[in-house]
């Protein structure tokens, strides 16, 4: 069955196109352009010129609505699904911490449980992201330090077993984990720097190994000095890794926000929430693998002040990217759908609206707010 989204300003977002359509045939886009809309349609949802843009992957994010990762759960999953559908988002990898591997293999589990069954009425879940254990100790952040391991000191592969892990967050620096990182790569992982003391030269050695990813740029991460560039300067420099940040104004300065995208540009910088399970409630106290939280003001964090996840949604950081850095819409729409789709080898089929790809699609009024959400070319949201 045919279907098509009419009248739209369609931002791929590789090109704009004024007043066009996107064709649809069971769940996949057939054609894109001005006047593609034509012949025999069964359903035309014209949308008065407002944005129709690819649909929102968040590659790192634990919870929201009351729900985490970590609940192990496909309840859990669902919910934060159906809450993200709300956001924008039509795929996202749902994020682990570090804990002890059994219950991280819970979550891995409840994820794959999620992706052989999809999920109805909310974003689909791509795969997991492993934030831990494997990383360093002085830079846990709200990660719970005595579940933090090496690599060396646990059976990694059996959190591969299924398949389904797009990423790994490690400290590539410690002895213990550098056989992971090839490993996870040939897994078809993406392998993720953060929680991390590496020097520049550590992560340069980490690349030439198959590091490719970096996990909320500037958040607990050996900073930039200029005679140490460190684990920042590393991640802003080498052109092969992919730099995800988190634009709600708290966890980075807006002047950083702007930093980051200058030096990684669109092709690299990937916008994250980080959210945890208290994103989407009201102010009050939460938890975190264990850990007492409190989200006041929109951020999030443990009783002694460090930042524990945020309260973003995807779609306030694309306003936010507007806002903060000189990056035109496009560009910020960019970093929020192609990159992330690229920076976890999914791009084939997710992340601009092509001939070809799932018809995973947000469409937006003109302050960037959510009007209907579809994944599949279903809608799973509607304002
Ligand atoms: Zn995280």
């Amino acid at each position: 069955m045919r279907k098509a989204i009419a009248g739209g300003t369609i931002i791929t977002p590789l090109d704009i196109y004024e007043d066009a359509d996107v064709l649809i045939e069971d769940g996949t886009i057939i054609a894109v352009g001005p006047g593609v809309a034509s012949g025999e349609i069964a359903e035309i949802v014209d949308v008065g010129g407002a944005i129709v843009a690819p649909g929102y992957i968040d590659v790192h994010v634990h919870g929201s609505a009351g729900h985490d990762t970590m609940d192990g759960t496909r309840e859990a999953i669902e919910g934060m699904a159906r809450f993200f559908a709300a956001h924008g988002v039509t795929s996202f990898c749902p994020t682990t911490l570090t804990q002890p591997a059994a219950d991280i293999m819970a979550s891995v589990r409840a994820v794959y449980e999620c992706m052989e069954n999809p999920i109805e009425g909310g974003a689909q879940p791509l795969g997991v992201h492993l934030e831990g254990p494997c990383i360093d100790a002085k830079k846990k952040g709200a990660q719970p330090e005595q579940h933090i391991t090496t690599a060396a000191a646990i059976d990694y592969r059996q959190l591969f077993s299924l398949g389904n892990i797009k990423l790994i967050t490690l400290a590539p620096e410690i002895e213990g984990n550098k056989a992971l990182i090839a490993f996870a790569r040939s897994q078809g992982a993406a392998v993720v720097v953060g929680h991390s003391s590496a020097t520049y030269e550590d992560l340069e050695e980490a690349v030439r190994h198959g590091l490719n990813h970096a996990t909320h740029t500037f958040n607990q991460m050996e900073g930039l000095h200029h005679r140490k560039p460190g684990t920042v300067g590393g991640v802003l420099l080498l052109d092969e890794i992919f730099a995800e940040f988190i634009a709600d104004g708290i966890h980075l300065h807006p002047a950083i926000v702007d930093m980051v995208v200058r030096l990684k540009g669109p092709e690299r910088a990937v916008a994250i929430t980080d959210a945890i399970s208290g994103a989407g409630m009201p102010d009050g106290d939460y938890e975190l693998g264990g850990q007492a939280i409190v989200v006041k003001e929109g951020a999030v964090r443990l009783p002694d002040g460090t930042l524990a996840g945020s309260a973003l949604t995807l779609d306030q950081a694309v306003r936010n990217i507007v806002e903060f850095t000189v990056a035109p819409l496009p560009e910020a729409i960019q970093m929020a759908t192609l990159t992330p789709a690229r920076s976890i080898g999914v791009a084939d089929c997710k992340g601009s609206l092509e001939p070809g790809k799932d018809a995973d699609i947000v469409i937006l009024d003109d302050d960037l707010n959510v009007l209907k959400t579809m994944v599949g070319g279903e809608v799973v949201y509607e304002a």
